[in-house]
């Protein structure tokens, strides 16, 4: 019997490949996305053709109702969810000085906000059941502080303390949650970062390289897995050690 994932962001960069990657590793998958219905739709074929039940639906992650509906038609379509991926983000950079309120605050809303709508989503059903696994997406961000990006490092920062405090409240009901910590890793949302920026990043990078969303995925798989059924409460940076 296949187990039944969700994951948030699921059109494209690394919650793509989350959705693909949990499809091949034998799960039926529930992904949600923003704005483009052909992306997502790209996403569903994939993962349906590596034999996967697929539901898709169109949700903005800071609008709890949306939230609270998606996970309830995806466990409705599914089954019970088994694993629960917080993978929607955004970035709306600019030094705090030139940062306009509604930047910060979207920010906020959507990263942060948009993880705990998820998850208090899908925990209480998991409770229930006494199963299921919670990863959500942090960022090299959120542990070390990036210029031009006090919105998005306080909502990763924040993400990893909600998700840390998650894990002792559920543990008891066999339920683990784990934080993901990336580092530069080529999607849309680093595409625009210029060449020098770049480059001079790639510079600290000790495998010198960014990462691909694949690998993002890989380590997403292994912890929502029976693999890793005594990890719980942790923050893994997948960054090509950037951060050490
Ligand atoms: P991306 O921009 O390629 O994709 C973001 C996804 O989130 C898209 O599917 C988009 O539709 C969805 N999304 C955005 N706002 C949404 C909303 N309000 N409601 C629902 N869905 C929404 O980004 P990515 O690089 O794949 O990033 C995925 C996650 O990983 C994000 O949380 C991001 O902060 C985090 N991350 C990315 C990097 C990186 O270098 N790419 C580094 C660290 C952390």
């Amino acid at each position: 019997m296949r187990r039944v994932a969700l994951v948030t962001g699921g059109s494209r960069g690394i919650g793509h490949r989350v959705v693909t990657r949990l499809a091949q590793d034998g799960y039926d998958v529930a992904f949600c996305y923003q704005a483009n219905k052909d992306a997502a739709d790209v996403v569903a074929k994939e993962a349906a053709e590596a034999g996967a039940a697929v539901f898709v639906a169109q949700v903005d992650v800071a609008e709890k109702r949306e939230v609270d509906r998606f996970v309830k038609d995806a466990e409705k379509e599914l089954g019970p969810l088994h694993a629960v991926v917080s993978c929607a983000g955004i970035v709306r950079d600019n030094p705090l000085v030139l940062l306009k309120e509604e930047d910060w605050q979207r920010v906020l809303r959507v990263n942060l906000d948009g993880t705990y709508h998820l998850c208090k989503a899908a925990a209480f059903a998991m409770m229930k059941r006494k199963a299921g696994s919670l990863v959500t997406l942090s960022s090299v961000a959120g542990v070390y502080g990036n210029a031009a990006q006090t919105n998005y490092s306080a909502s990763k920062a924040g993400i990893i303390g909600f998700s840390k405090a998650l894990s002792k409240e559920v543990g008891k009901y066999g339920i683990r949650v784990n934080a993901v910590a990336p580092g530069f890793i080529e999607t849309d949302m680093v595409a625009g970062l210029g060449e020098d920026f770049a480059a001079k990043m790639t510079a600290q990078i000790p495998l010198g390289r960014f990462g691909k969303p694949e690998e993002v995925a890989d380590l997403v798989a292994f912890l929502v897995s029976d693999r890793a059924s005594y990890v719980t409460g942790q923050v893994f940076g997948v960054d090509g050690g950037l951060v050490i």
